[in-house]
């Protein structure tokens, strides 16, 4: 178990928030507005009402005992300005910061912090990729434009041998194989596929599109 902190409690940390104590990590919220931290008051740890621009006020709070802190303060980009140089001063190393604005972000980045999230943007860059490839549910980007996809093997793959399904596609990984509560993690080629089966491959953003075919 973990400390976090989330500061602006919005909807955007409320719910960071409210994920990290059900993950089991102790969360911390502060927000400058009563009405958020009422509401979030009985979900988690311990929230507060401060300004978060006032350092006395986040070292009081303890805040550099944190594993990493997470500035939801969008809007305000004094505010989240401030704050991150505070938390800096205070010596903390993992900050994440969301940025609302491209200025917001050179600034943000130009202070050195571990992290830039821009959520509605990450948002629609998923919705975006599951609109296209709706056969893939989760997915994870690596560098150099790779990625972990996982896959659900629909009707029309149903019966295909898995290695004729790979063929032309021999530089992507296949990590895991699932049915049901079977996880096998070395296929055999011969293997017969079944809808609902769940496979989580690696491979070069092209390759991946090219496959990505198969499963429509
Ligand atoms: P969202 O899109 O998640 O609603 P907002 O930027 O609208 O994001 O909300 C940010 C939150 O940050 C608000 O709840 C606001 O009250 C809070 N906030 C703004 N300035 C401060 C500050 N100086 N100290 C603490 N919280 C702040």
């Amino acid at each position: 178990m973990a400390q976090f902190a989330v500061i602006g409690l919005g909807s955007f940390g409320a719910t960071i928030a409210t994920e990290l104590v059900g993950l089991n990590h102790d969360v911390i919220g502060i927000d400058s507005n009563k009405k958020y931290v009422e509401s979030i008051a009985d979900h988690i740890t311990h929230a507060v009402i401060a300004d978060a621009t006032d350092e006395h006020v986040l070292r009081e709070l303890n805040i550099q005992k944190c594993e990493a802190v997470v500035v939801a303060i969008g809007e305000n980009i004094e505010a989240s300005i401030l704050c991150v140089l505070h938390l800096k001063n205070l010596g903390i190393e993992k900050i994440w910061a969301k940025a609302k604005s491209k200025p917001h972000h050179m600034i943000l980045s130009h202070l050195g912090i571990s992290k830039i999230i821009h959520p509605e943007e990450d948002m629609g860059v998923r919705i975006a990729q599951s609109l296209s490839y709706p056969m893939v549910s989760r997915y994870m980007a690596l560098e150099d434009n790779r990625f972990i996809v996982k896959v659900e093997i629909k009707q029309a793959l149903h019966g295909e041998r898995f290695s004729h399904l790979m063929e032309r596609a021999l530089d992507i990984k296949t990590l895991i194989h699932k049915r049901g509560k079977d996880i096998s993690f070395s296929l055999d080629p011969n293997l017969i596929l079944q809808q609902g089966d769940i496979l989580v491959i690696e491979g070069e953003i092209e390759s991946l599109r090219r496959l990505s075919a198969r499963f429509k």
